[in-house]
């Protein structure tokens, strides 16, 4: 079994790691289904602004670590601490475990916003309602407020002629980027992303990654799963690299790209660039 690692991040422009609040804290996480032991022992440390970028290759565990951030899924073992809340597990008497308290899990949802590779707004609401709904109904914001509020960010992904229009008449990135506005609309302390881009025609991507990377630059944490490598090393603080459910390297971009010790790595880096 490998040893939990701990991530250590700090990237210039923030201030100095000791000096950023924790925002997101995994130490040697576990998860199995059944008998595939999919994540062995993964640990990472997010302070505000942090922007952490998990890469690997198919199958290596990227999606499960981020479900079991925000339960989706149950992990098998592990601590995770989100917003400063150790979350309690209580076993269920066969090897594995889950939350004991739901409105804590409510609680740490709110406080992550969350973009899948597929675009999953809803589909009988318009732009603009896909945006307000949680404010309104889940955080209980006035609907003015949340209509400024929704106004806003959809000006900010470029949306806002689209606020009244249906997801079926929106492009894929449109919608992609309809996504990212409704995740922020709870004010998340992080943002997580799982290939935001991989469903994308390759004319579309580009549209969608400069709103993550504008949203980087403004100093927003995240953790971003994905496969656009030249993205990874522009935007991220740190760098993943997970194989096989284990980090197999990780540091700050320029050496992980630009000096891979493993030489899987080395391998991962040319076939996907
Ligand atoms: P990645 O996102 O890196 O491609 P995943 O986290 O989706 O990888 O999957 C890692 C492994 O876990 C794969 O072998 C996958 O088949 C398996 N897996 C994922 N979800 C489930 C599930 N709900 N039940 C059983 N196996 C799963
Ligand atoms: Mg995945």
């Amino acid at each position: 079994m490998t040893a939990p690692q701990a991530a250590v991040i700090a990237k210039p422009p923030h201030p100095a790691t000791a000096e950023r609040a924790e925002a997101i804290h995994i130490w040697n996480l576990h998860k199995r289904f059944g008998e595939l032991e999919v994540l062995k022992g993964v640990s990472l440390t997010a302070r505000d602004g942090d922007v952490v970028a998990l890469i690997g290759g198919s199958g290596s565990g990227k999606s499960t670590f981020l479900r079991c951030i925000n339960f989706l899924e149950n992990p098998t073992s592990g601590v995770i601490r989100i917003n400063g809340e150790n979350v309690r597990m209580v076993s269920d008497g066969e090897g594995g475990q889950y939350p004991a308290d739901r409105r804590q899990i409510e609680r740490i949802r709110s406080r992550l916003g969350m973009v899948f590779q597929n675009f999953n707004l809803w589909h009988h609401m318009t732009l603009l309602q896909n945006v307000v709904e949680v404010p309104i109904h889940v955080l209980g914001m006035k609907r003015d407020e949340a209509v400024a509020l929704g106004e806003q960010l959809l000006e900010r992904v470029g949306l806002s002629e689209k606020r009244d229009v249906y997801p079926a008449y929106l492009s894929g990135g449109q919608q992609q980027r309809g996504a990212i506005a409704r995740a922020l609309a709870i004010r998340p302390r992080v943002m997580l992303f799982d290939e935001p881009t991989s469903a994308l025609d390759p004319e579309l991507v580009g549209e969608v990654l400069k709103v993550i990377a504008d949203l980087a630059k403004e100093g927003r944490t995240m953790l971003l799963v994905t496969h656009e490598m030249k993205f990874a090393r522009e935007v991220a603080s740190h760098v993943i690299y997970l194989h096989n459910g284990v980090i197999e390297e990780e540091g700050p971009p320029e050496t992980l790209f630009g000096a891979p010790k493993s030489n899987r790595l080395k391998q991962f880096i040319r076939t996907v660039s």
